[in-house]
């Protein structure tokens, strides 16, 4: 089978990730999955999104699929195409048609950022069909049993035309996640790199009040991702004022005088 580079399966695996809820996140997954919806997740860039699919794969006991959107992502690129093998012509499945015959997770992340004719796969799949047509094959594929069609998107970092449309998200079972509240944020932290409890809690202290600034410069705040890079760096062995600048810090922003203000926040708190 050919793998392309826009796609990643994950085995199953018997212990799943770690994954601390902020609310009721895996009951809903878990039902979603039951009911055969698929799930719609919102949320700011590294917040925990695409760990709780991972985990949630894991404990499902599904294999995991996932592409990441951009720009240059169209339908062909999800279902198959057919390719010249040795003077044959052969269709080579997709990604989502893989998921979709193995019953697989399907995760498509950062969707708004693909191309539109996705949609036109998409949603025979998301709604009660559960269909995917192959027009180039002539296939017309009905999900198996453990198929599930999982998008995520960051409502808040959009571009006007960019954003999910209402024929879209109608068809989802939707979750918000934001950023957890801090004593969880800490936890996370701390069992993500093997810090110390004082670093993950002056770390969640500084993407507190980084979060709080309203600087239209920055199009992305400071997430857990960036935290938990930044305890990395210090539980290996680095100054923390030196780790958050460059894992939290640098990453905001490449501007100087955006940098200089950021820079005076960490000063502040660290
Ligand atoms: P997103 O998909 O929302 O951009 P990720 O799921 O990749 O973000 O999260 C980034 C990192 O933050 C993860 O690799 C993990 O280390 C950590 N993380 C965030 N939220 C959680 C959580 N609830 N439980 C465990 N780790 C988390």
């Amino acid at each position: 089978m050919r793998t392309s580079p826009l796609h990643a399966v994950a085995p199953i695996t018997t212990a799943a990730p770690s994954y601390l809820p902020q609310a009721d996140e895996v009951s809903l997954f878990e039902q979603t999955f039951a009911a055969r919806l698929p799930l719609l997740l919102k949320g700011p860039t590294g917040c925990g999104k695409t760990r709780l699919v991972e985990h949630m794969a894991a404990r499902l006991g599904r294999p995991l699929i996932t592409v990441s959107g951009h720009d240059d992502l169209g339908a062909a690129d999800l279902t198959g195409r057919f390719l010249i093998e040795g003077g044959d012509t052969v269709w080579v499945d997709g990604p989502l048609t893989r998921a979709v015959r193995s019953g697989a997770i399907f995760y498509l992340d950062e969707v708004v950022e693909a191309r539109k004719d996705i949609t036109v796969v998409l949603h025979p799949l998301a709604d009660d069909r559960r269909q995917l047509p192959l027009d180039r094959s002539g296939e017309l594929l009905e999900a198996a049993p453990g198929f599930m069609l999982v998008l995520s998107y960051n409502p808040g970092y959009q571009h006007l035309l960019k954003g999910l449309k209402p024929s879209t998200r109608q068809r989802f079972v939707a979750l918000s996640l934001g950023y957890p509240e801090p004593q969880l944020e800490a936890r996370i932290v701390q069992s993500e790199s093997g810090c110390s409890v004082e670093v993950a809690q002056q770390l969640v202290r500084l993407a507190q009040a980084l979060r709080r600034l309203t600087d239209h410069d920055l199009e992305e705040t400071a997430s857990t991702r960036l935290l938990v890079m930044a305890a990395r760096l210090q539980a290996g062995g680095m100054a923390l004022p030196q780790a958050a600048r460059a894992a939290v810090i640098e990453a905001l922003s490449d501007d100087a005088q955006t940098l200089a203000a950021l820079a005076e926040v960490q000063h502040a708190v660290l």
